[in-house]
């Protein structure tokens, strides 16, 4: 079993009680108690707050950090033995101690630690990089036989989670309990793929701001987003490679379709740093540890040139409409590590248009088309359309750009003042003006806008934008951004799970995100 545990920093012995009773009621499996954040720390105090989280029916960790691991413990070490060996006493389940603590002379709770059932954690931390001598650290400390080894230490680089991932994996193969975590944003993977991968336990917060390290997620994002209770060692992975990534709606999105249709599988949050490298070395990273069983992944900006690159280099099957647009949104990777990649922009688009008009994509072909915007989103769209004969315009702010999108793709281009003769069928917003937060802001004048249109804007914060709202007064058909959104993960989900989408749940989860 992999137990979520939850620091609590006591500070007041005396309101101990009310922060362990939220983190058990949040789902907290095991409790670590941070004693040298007590403001008086005595060996009766010690006593009264392991007591007290005893009484809470999960298993107790018992730590005491000094300042030169990471730790707010301001006494001497005879005295920080004092305090750890009052924990033993009074019945904590684990004692965490510093593998530096085994070469100091003055260490003396080994006796007391043989004779009580108290199990040990050895641990060692290092809060500024990922130290070149982790394996040594790790021999050292599975030298002094612990029930559980932990390695804690900075990450800088997404790829610093293999060093992680890889002792766990082997920690968890030879049947040694194993605790190894890469701190920081880039390391959240090593927190969330612990269950998976049998270690002893990962870390979260009782809330936002009572993180104890770097880059812990909350319980209840643990619990509700990322699927804990579900995950186990055949949880097939999937992410999303991004930067920055951490407001993505896609792992809320991708986890809760996990949940309803009962796919055993666990979507997350992959901030690759915007280098083909990195992005190169990732992938790679990935896909050569077989038993991560990674089996897809969004990409999104600025790394859907790098992926459709990957796929090229790496001879992959590549999806002839990505090609033609330049980007890859989605690989995915069989059994035999080898890789395809997709573009589901472009369907999301032209499916949550078809969907809304009742239309097949064939019938595209009649509609003439204004799209605004020439960037990535654009040429997505722009591609989709042209795919299935529609006549497109393309309106944008630096007419080169739009003359260039439209010589690709055989369509028309004009600059933004050329929409005052606007006479589309289908008006497609393709750029940013409307987006959260200068919601007041429209492409397009109201004036121009016809009620025989149907305006498509593909911004989704928010889910209403000034151009809808002002298109729908009118009594214009609208097709708001996160149709497009939805239908673009759920292609996505059928590449990854080979099942159908559950449509709705997923425009409920994003409503919900967009609140
Ligand atoms: P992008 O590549 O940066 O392109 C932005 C486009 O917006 C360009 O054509 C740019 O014109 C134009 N633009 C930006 N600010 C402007 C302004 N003040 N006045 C006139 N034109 C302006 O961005 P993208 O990746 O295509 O994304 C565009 C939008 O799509 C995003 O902002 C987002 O809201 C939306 N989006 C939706 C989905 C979905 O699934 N619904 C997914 C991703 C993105 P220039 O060429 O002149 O700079």
């Amino acid at each position: 079993m992999t137990y979520l545990a939850v620091p609590i920093k006591v500070v007041d012995p005396d309101q101990a009680g009310v922060a362990l009773g939220q983190a058990v009621d949040a789902g907290a499996e095991m409790i670590e108690l941070r004693l040298d954040f007590l403001a008086h720390p005595d060996p009766q105090t010690v006593c009264k707050v392991v007591t007290t989280a005893r009484e809470k029916g999960k298993p107790v960790i018992a730590a005491c950090r000094p300042p030169w691991e990471g730790g707010s413990f301001a006494g001497d070490e005879s005295t920080r033995y004092q305090i750890l060996g009052a924990a033993v006493k009074a019945g904590a389940d684990y004692l965490d101690i510093e593998l530096a603590c085994f070469d100091n002379p003055s260490f003396n709770l080994k006796n007391l630690l043989v004779s009580s059932s108290c199990k040990v954690i050895i641990s060692n931390h290092d809060f500024d990089i990922k130290p070149a001598d982790l394996t040594d650290r790790l021999k050292n400390i599975i030298l002094h036989n612990p029930t559980v080894s932990k390695l804690a230490f900075r990450s800088h680089n997404i790829n610093d989670n293999f060093a992680a991932l890889d002792i766990i994996y082997e920690q968890n193969k030879a049947g040694r309990g194993v605790i190894a975590l890469a701190m920081g944003q880039a390391g959240v993977i090593s927190r969330l793929l612990a269950r998976k991968l049998g270690a002893f336990l990962t870390f979260a917060s009782l809330s936002e701001g009572f993180e104890s390290a770097e880059g812990q997620l909350t319980v209840k994002k643990m619990r509700e987003t990322y699927r804990w209770d579900h995950v186990n060692a055949h949880t097939s992975i999937f992410g999303v490679i991004g930067f920055p990534i951490a407001h993505s709606m896609s792992p809320a999105v991708h986890n809760a379709a996990f949940s309803e249709t009962g796919f055993n599988g666990l979507y997350l949050p992959m901030p690759v740093e915007p280098a083909k490298e990195v992005f190169f070395d990732y992938v790679d990273g990935l896909i050569k540890r077989k038993w991560l069983d990674v089996r897809g992944l969004s990409v999104t900006i600025p790394h859907k040139q790098f992926a459709l690159e990957y796929i090229r280099q790496r001879h992959g099957k590549l999806e002839p409409l990505a090609q033609k647009i330049g980007a890859v949104n989605t690989i995915i990777i069989n059994n035999c590590g080898e890789v395809s990649g997709y573009n589901t922009d472009y369907a999301g688009a032209l499916d949550a248009l078809t969907e809304a008009l009742h239309i097949g994509r064939k019938e595209l072909e009649n509609m003439r088309t204004a799209v605004i915007g020439a960037g990535g989103v654009a040429r997505a769209i722009v591609a989709g359309l042209s795919e299935y004969g529609c006549p497109v315009t393309i309106y944008n702010r630096t007419v080169a750009k739009a003359q260039r999108l439209a010589d690709e793709f055989d369509c028309n281009y004009a600059s933004l003042s050329e929409l005052r003769d606007l006479s589309a069928d289908l008006l497609v917003n393709a750029t940013s003006i409307g987006m959260y937060p200068a919601i007041v802001a429209t492409p397009v004048p109201a004036e121009l806008l016809r009620k025989e249109m149907v305006v498509f804007d593909s911004v989704y914060n928010p889910i209403k934008t000034k151009l809808l709202c002002e298109a729908k007064q009118i009594g214009a058909k609208i097709i708001d951004g996160v149709s497009m959104f939805v239908n673009q993960a759920s292609a996505q989900f059928e590449l990854f799970t080979g099942r159908k989408a559950p449509l709705g749940l997923l425009r409920k989860v994003m409503e919900i995100q967009l609140k």
